[in-house]
């Protein structure tokens, strides 16, 4: 098989050069390290600016797809890399994270995960919140977690110390509630940040400088903010992808999960033209506001 690029090689991935910096706090655990060594992670951009994580296993070839929203750049890069494709993941309905299921079944025979409130045609298995799917081929087992609000379909797979957010947490954003309620989208947000502080959010779009700059209007003084937009500024520069993020890392930059800090409670009682007491208020507030900046 022909070598994949280095998964830890730093020059592929931003949190690597990002863990020297204090803003995202413990480093990962050697035994997870050891573990992603087996692994490669790439991001095939699709379409306008989503993002189709592509998992192989170095040893057997074997790769999963997250959200498939076009076939071809998928196929492309799995004939250069000399990869089959063992299963596909779906974290929600929305056609850009799944118009490209068909055409990669009629190449590959695999299994479609998703939840079990998918209505999508195409999902073969189902899966319910605190699943788990192993999956052999990979050597890997992910854990479910229902994340409903920017669907009611939502889902993210976790196996420590990556998770795969889809549209519900992005970095330094989050997902419109096209389906959910604001209370319930917050809830599902507070599920991922319950995860380790070291996890890896690998999200659906490639939307965190216009993230930071919706951050910065709610909190024009928060330093890590400021930061992180040079950072991810000169990322992008070079064409490279901002994620995956840290857990660690949005919880100092991404105002959605910082709806109990004061400035941004004062900030979004500011817009709402009334004090707002409780977090979900709050992040609802901020949600509306986001939609009209
Ligand atoms: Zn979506
Ligand atoms: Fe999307």
């Amino acid at each position: 098989m022909r070598r994949i690029c280095e998964y830890l090689d730093p020059a592929d991935d931003p949190v690597d050069k990002l863990r020297g910096r204090d803003v995202v706090g413990e480093s990962i655990g050697n035994e997870d390290k050891d573990r992603l060594m087996n692994y490669h992670i790439h991001p095939i951009p699709a379409l306008k600016d989503n993002y189709i994580w592509l998992l192989a296993h170095r040893d057997t070839a074997q790769a999963l797809v997250v959200d498939p929203g076009d076939a071809a750049p998928v196929l492309a890069y799995l004939q250069a890399q000399e990869l089959t494709l063992t299963a596909i993941l779906i974290t929600h309905h929305h056609a850009d994270h799944t118009g490209g299921i068909a055409a990669l079944k009629a190449h590959y025979d695999v299994p479609v995960y998703a939840s079990i409130d998918s209505q999508h045609p195409l999902v073969t298995h189902k899966l319910a919140h605190g699943d788990a799917l192993h999956l052999p081929l990979l050597d890997l087992t992910f854990q479910t977690i229902a994340i409903p609000g920017h669907t009611l379909d939502h889902m993210a797979f976790y196996s420590q110390p990556i998770v795969f957010t889809g549209d519900t947490l992005f970095s330094a954003g989050c997902g419109r509630l096209f389906e959910g309620k604001p209370a319930q989208m917050f809830d599902s947000l507070q599920r991922l940040c319950e995860l380790p502080d070291d996890t890896k959010l690998y999200c659906g779009h490639e939307y965190t400088l216009s993230n930071l700059a919706f951050a910065k209007q709610v909190e024009p003084n928060n330093q890590a903010v400021v930061d992180h937009q040079h950072y991810v500024d000169a990322l992008r520069a070079e064409g490279r992808a901002s994620l995956p993020s840290t857990l660690a890392l949005e919880k100092q930059i991404n105002p959605f999960l910082r709806a109990k800090v004061p400035t941004v409670i004062q900030a979004a009682s500011q817009y709402a033209g009334k004090p707002l007491s409780e977090a979900w208020q709050v992040f609802a507030a901020l949600r509306e506001w986001k939609n009209s900046s």
